[in-house]
């Protein structure tokens, strides 16, 4: 069983959505399905496919415009929810403190966090990969975590630009990932590889040890792409 999750970003209408539900429905798999979607498309009762945000409120309620509890997600169906995504990390200066505060609060609020992390071209080029990666999970969760998570791993230079690392580097940060896991006595902890996952590739990605699924932005919009994709993923 791998996890196939999808993060809409800020696309897709009530339509598209029904239109993504209707061709996953169809498809015969083991794997656990996601969709995370914009706060407007959340709704509950959806089989065959779990719905999902892709940011939290860091408070439980209160004068904080603009922002959605954990409970309002779960009122509104989620159950998983995007934490530290690389765009909410540049765009909202989101810090690993307040990302591991959002995991408490989604934990708090009975939703399962997909906390990201992954390293940016400069952190790569100085050869500051693992210690980026490995101090971004540390830092990213509660110290006390013992309900699930799910750990995304996007190297920030290869989100929405058609390459991905090479298989060995892959392997090799998600071994980081998974021994920082271990250390914290969260072994077990799903890891999945996120950024321009495709149809071609998820069969080769899936296959590295340590990766537990994938995390697709731009393919999760096409439902053809993202039904290969989760039939291919095994
Ligand atoms: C993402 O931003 O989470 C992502 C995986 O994007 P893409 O697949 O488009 O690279």
């Amino acid at each position: 069983m791998k996890i196939i999750a999808g993060n809409w970003k800020m696309n897709g209408t009530r339509a598209d959505l029904d239109t993504m539900i209707g061709a996953i429905s169809k498809v015969k798999t083991e794997n656990r399905v996601i969709l995370c979607v914009p706060f407007t498309l959340l709704r509950a009762g959806v089989e065959n496919v779990a719905i999902g945000a892709q940011d939290i409120s860091a408070h439980a309620k209160g004068a904080y415009t603009g922002e959605v509890s954990g409970a309002m997600l779960r009122e509104a169906g989620a159950k998983y929810v995007i934490v530290g995504h690389s765009e909410r990390r540049m765009y909202h200066d989101e810090t690993n403190d307040i990302v591991r505060q959002k995991v408490q609060m989604a934990l708090e609020s009975g939703l399962t966090p997909i906390v990201c992390v992954g390293e940016t071209m400069e952190e790569k080029r100085a050869g500051k990969t693992f210690d980026v990666i490995e101090s971004m999970v540390r830092e990213s969760l509660p110290t006390d975590v013992h309900d699930d998570i799910i750990i995304a791993y996007e190297p920030r230079w290869a989100i929405g630009a058609g390459i991905t690392p090479t298989t060995q580097e892959i392997a090799d940060a998600h071994k980081v990932i998974a021994d920082t896991l271990s250390y914290m006595g969260l072994d077990g902890t799903p890891i999945l590889y996120g950024a321009s996952v495709n149809p071609l590739n998820v069969g080769d990605i899936v296959a590295i040890r340590n990766v537990g699924g994938v995390l697709v932005g731009g393919a999760s919009l096409k439902p053809q792409e993202f039904v290969t994709i989760i039939e291919s993923a095994k």
